[in-house]
């Protein structure tokens, strides 16, 4: 089986549409780890293409506070007069939807998905020391993540994490058996590592390889959309940046 891995659509439409293009015929099933909305002028669209295509999806941090859930206090002003315009966006049943999304980790087919860390859904794993508290309790030996827009991955082998190591451009990582890996995708729809294309992988679980790729996408419509939708400045500009 071949799987489709998507993290972090962020509500940009034009940067999913480019993954469902470039990947298309690349996989049988679809995985999402969260962050469908928030930040992007295109919720409904997300949400409702990741309803019809993506299982499992777990939740993440913006699909809770979206759907009007907990706190706002938690986000920064532009995050949060995002969410704030998103949940005025949101058709009815795609906030429910959003609502009822479960909380990370989702096991399929022997690996794991999770929006943050799978020991919490809204830890961040960035450094090796995040990576080193988390690996011992790992259910599966292959975690799937993201919450962070940055694609890579984590090795633990011998009883070491190495540090997040990030693919040289299209690559193909290949799992070892008696290792152990958390790995991000990138995020599809703001991507914080430089690189401004969206970002997804393909896990092949006969083949036991993940492959990282990136796809150009229409940037300066997802820009207009975001302006014209009345969104902070600023969420259109990080998109050319890749920050
Ligand atoms: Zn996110």
């Amino acid at each position: 089986m071949r799987y489709l891995v998507l993290s972090d659509i962020h509500g940009n439409w034009e940067a999913l549409a480019a993954v469902l293009a470039a990947s298309e015929g690349a996989h049988d099933s679809v995985v999402c780890l969260g962050d469908v909305v928030g930040y992007g002028a295109d919720p409904n669209r997300c949400v409702e293409w990741t309803r019809e295509h993506a299982s499992p999806v777990v939740r993440g941090n913006h699909d809770r506070a979206s759907a009007g859930e907990g706190d706002l206090s938690w986000f920064n002003e532009i995050a949060a007069h995002a969410i704030l315009w998103t949940r005025n966006a949101l058709a009815p049943e795609n906030a429910l939807w959003l609502r009822d999304l479960p909380r990370g980790p989702a096991a399929c087919g022997g690996f794991q998905i999770a929006h943050g860390s799978p020991l919490d859904e809204d830890g961040y794993l960035v450094h090796i020391a995040d990576a080193e508290a988390t690996f011992p309790y790992l259910e599966t030996p292959l975690v799937f993540f993201g919450h962070t827009h940055l694609q890579g991955w984590f090795l633990w082998a011998r009883l070491r994490s190495s540090p997040f190591r990030r693919p040289p451009g299209e690559f193909v990582l290949d799992l070892r058996p008696g290792d152990s890996y958390l790995i991000n995708p990138g995020s599809v729809g703001q991507p914080r590592d430089g690189d401004p294309r969206a970002a997804y992988a393909i896990y092949d679980d006969a083949a036991r390889t993940v492959a990282f790729h990136r796809a150009a996408y229409d940037l300066a419509s997802a820009q207009a959309r975001i302006r014209e939708a009345g969104l902070p400045e600023m969420l259109a500009a990080r998109l050319a940046e890749g920050r």
